[in-house]
């Protein structure tokens, strides 16, 4: 097993190491950068990437990056982890999606450029470290009055099915199989034939139920597991993992106070079509404008909205999955 060099770090096997990346000094007065960790194993092993907060407002990752990396022991670790636990610190400390300081979503400016936006020169600083991981693994998701639960699973072109695999190990019982968003860290890893991981897991009162915490740190290692850079077997979900095909972006209908009509009792179930998920006040007139129902007759809500606050029309409001595109186990 050899160190690990990258621009000034250098960490020897069995050691652990962190440093910064250089991305620009900024009008604020200080010079931004993005925190590198590194656990260099002490037996040879591939490289597996972990990041989390590229939108600015999942926080979530972060402690699960930190649950998972403490857990290791270095002395049994084959292979390094890279772990970015903050892709974006200006969207972190704007509590923001986007970054305040271009307005641009770092999810979609991936390789990016060193002469381009700052995000873009942010994703310019990350994206050599995906070049050289054997797998990336995005935790994403979630915020303060929406949650999110399952894994995304998407195509990397092998037909091997190591993506799915991957994303299988990870732990949660739902899983979609989609297209990549274009820009996406995990779409610029697919196309240097790298498989992606996009976990999405976390926000709001998921926060309050350390099952989910520990969840997506067990996913981490499962990860680790499944790459056979940790021993031990993977941990599977109780039940039966289903990867579905068709699913819905449902948005805000009008701008108000949304109210949930139903909560985290949901997660990982089942709801039946036409079931009121939400509503949307007009605080205002005081009257009801807007409603939400689940649209498939066995729907499953991978991402809800489940705390009351402002809402514009066009939010983000439900991702629902159809339980009868399920592929055959
Ligand atoms: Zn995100």
């Amino acid at each position: 097993m050899s160190a690990f060099r990258h621009l000034g770090l250098e960490v020897a096997p069995g050691a652990r190491g962190a440093t910064r990346l250089p991305v620009a000094d900024v009008a604020g007065g200080y010079s931004l950068s993005v925190p590198l960790h590194v656990l260099n194993g002490a037996h040879p092993g591939p490289t597996l990437m972990v990041v989390g907060v590229v939108h600015g407002e999942e926080i979530f990752a972060i402690d699960a990056i930190r649950t998972a990396l403490a857990s290791i022991d270095l002395a049994r670790l084959h292979g390094t982890v890279i772990a970015v636990p903050v892709a974006n610190p200006p969207a972190l400390a704007a509590n923001t999606r986007n970054s305040p300081l271009d307005m641009l979503d770092l999810n979609r400016q991936f390789p990016g450029s060193e002469e381009g936006w700052l995000s873009q020169r942010i994703a310019a600083a990350i994206a050599p470290l995906v070049d050289r991981s054997d797998c990336l693994l995005h935790i994403d998701g979630g915020a303060i009055e929406r949650v999110i639960h399952y894994t995304f699973v998407k195509s990397d072109g092998s037909g091997n099915g190591v993506t799915e695999h991957l994303s299988r190990a990870f732990g949660l019982k739902l899983l979609y199989r989609g297209s990549h968003s274009e820009g996406s860290i995990t779409s610029y890893a697919a196309s240097r034939g790298i498989p992606a991981v996009l976990a999405e897991i976390g926000g709001s009162t998921l926060y309050t139920d350390l099952r989910y915490l520990q969840r997506a740190s067990t996913g981490v290692l499962n990860v680790m597991r499944a790459l056979h850079m940790l021993d031990g077997a993977i941990v599977r979900p109780a039940e039966q993992q289903v990867l579905l095909t068709r699913r819905t972006l449902v948005r805000v209908p009008v701008g108000g106070i949304f109210h949930p009509t139903v909560g985290l009792e949901v997660i990982d179930g089942e709801v039946a079509g036409g079931t009121v998920l939400g509503t949307v006040m007009n605080p205002y007139s005081l009257e009801q404008v807007g409603e939400i129902r689940a649209p498939y007759a066995r729907s499953a809500l991978l991402q809800m909205r489940v705390l009351p606050s402002a809402v514009q029309p066009g939010d983000y409001a439900f991702i629902i999955a159809d339980l009868d595109s399920a592929e055959p186990a």
